[in-house]
């Protein structure tokens, strides 16, 4: 699979996310051309902050190592990973001390993110990584638009009510 299939994946949890009430981000971890984690926030879920998506998949590639007796260390030397929003300070801070190999996302996180819109956290570690943005950005960001917007993304469909103003107008005040 190229990149630009696996963020469509990674699209698609970060729309999971969304419909579980959690910000839309969505995280593959790609080792040998294959997903061995993934992930959505799950920081309502758990009321705990630090539940980003990166974050949960770094527990999952933990889970499997042990599982498959494999060194976790040469494992996140091997990892790509792909998700749908620039990683935040604190999730670029744990990649790069795993000292994963590559990161594509999706928008930039102008608020907290880590590659550059905020801090360029790489330039404190390793400067060989490859980070690559903007891929499928517009879907990424359209997911975030609809959560910070309120919308209820499980109603059916959504219909507006185009130049009706039903602000103030109990019966009783007409007198
Ligand atoms: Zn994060």
């Amino acid at each position: 699979m190229d990149t630009l299939a696996w963020m469509d994946v990674a699209l698609q949890k970060a729309e999971e996310s969304l419909r579980a009430g959690e910000v839309p981000v969505g995280c593959l971890f790609i080792y040998n051309n294959e997903i061995i984690a993934t992930g959505n926030n799950t920081v309502n879920e758990t009321c705990n902050a630090t539940r980003h998506a990166e974050i949960n998949c770094i527990d999952q590639v933990l889970k499997f190592c042990k599982e498959k007796r494999m060194d976790h260390e040469t494992v996140f030397h091997e990892l790509d990973v792909i998700v749908t929003v620039e990683p935040c300070i604190m999730c670029m801070s744990a990649l790069l001390q795993l000292q994963v190999r590559s990161i594509v996302y999706g928008c930039a996180n102008d608020r907290f993110g880590g590659c550059v819109s905020v801090l360029e956290v790489p330039k404190f570690y390793d400067p060989k990584i490859t980070i690559q943005g903007n891929v499928k950005g517009e879907e990424a960001m359209r997911l975030l638009q609809i959560f910070y917007k309120g919308v209820n993304p499980n109603a059916p469909e959504l219909k507006a009510k185009k130049g009706r103003n039903t602000k103030g107008t109990s019966t009783t005040e007409n007198k």
